[in-house]
């Protein structure tokens, strides 16, 4: 099948408060055009520099969301278009991201990557640092910057009892602390567990390689 029916036969299957972002790292621009003239104006990236050269070629009505892990000292190249920055996991690089948000102006949206996957190689907080961050005294001064929800990653299982224990943990979190942080958004589902996610409560999925296809890089 090809992209285009790829995404709209997904969008087809979607619940209506679920929102889709299409991970389009890696792949080239003619590639994320096919997905964006079948209506689709919502794209992930995971590295920096990959995802500016996409937007300065690239109608300027998309949508970039960062899902991957940021390095502070790269956020000023995306500071002046990105739309959710998905994994961020200090204060220190919430900071950066206020002041570089500061500079355009604009306020940026933000999820705190929840670290739920038992396997060690996974970026993000534990519940207890991210309640820190929270109610961190210098965070809650940060005006460039809006924390909307959560993000988190299963571990790469198809151990279905497992993929639904760590999504429901992190949505029972999400639950358990959205009236105090206005939470509105929570991450989670890639391609090989959105069905999982979505039905654990996930706000928002993360897929990739079943709208473009593997990928080889
Ligand atoms: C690559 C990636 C995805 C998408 O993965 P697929 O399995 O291709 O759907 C989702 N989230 C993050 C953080 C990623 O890096």
């Amino acid at each position: 099948m090809s992209i285009s029916e790829n995404i709209t036969n997904l969008k087809k299957e979607l619940p209506n408060h679920v929102c889709l972002v299409a991970v389009s790292k890696t792949k080239p621009i003619p590639n994320i055009m096919e997905a964006y003239n079948a209506g689709h104006r919502i794209f992930g990236e995971n590295k920096i520099q990959e995802m500016v050269d996409k937007w300065e070629q690239m109608p300027k009505d998309i949508e970039w969301h960062m899902i991957g892990h940021v390095q502070t000292n790269k956020v000023k190249y995306m500071a002046e278009f990105v739309s959710l920055i998905h994994a961020v996991d200090s204060v220190k690089l919430l900071k950066e991201i206020n002041k570089q948000a500061k500079k355009h102006e604009r306020v940026i949206d933000c999820l705190l990557q929840i670290k739920i996957a038992k396997e060690d190689s996974k970026f993000g907080m534990t519940e207890a640092d991210a309640l820190a961050l929270l109610n961190n005294a210098s965070v809650k001064e940060f005006e460039n910057v809006n924390i909307v929800g959560l993000m988190g990653m299963a571990t790469f299982t198809e151990n279905e009892a497992q993929l639904v224990s760590e999504f429901s943990r992190l949505k029972n979190f999400f639950d358990t602390h959205k009236t105090a942080f206005s939470f509105k958004t929570l991450s989670m589902g890639m391609s090989g567990d959105y069905k999982i996610a979505i039905a654990q409560g996930s706000t928002m999925i993360r897929v990739g390689s079943s709208i473009f296809g593997e990928r080889y890089q």
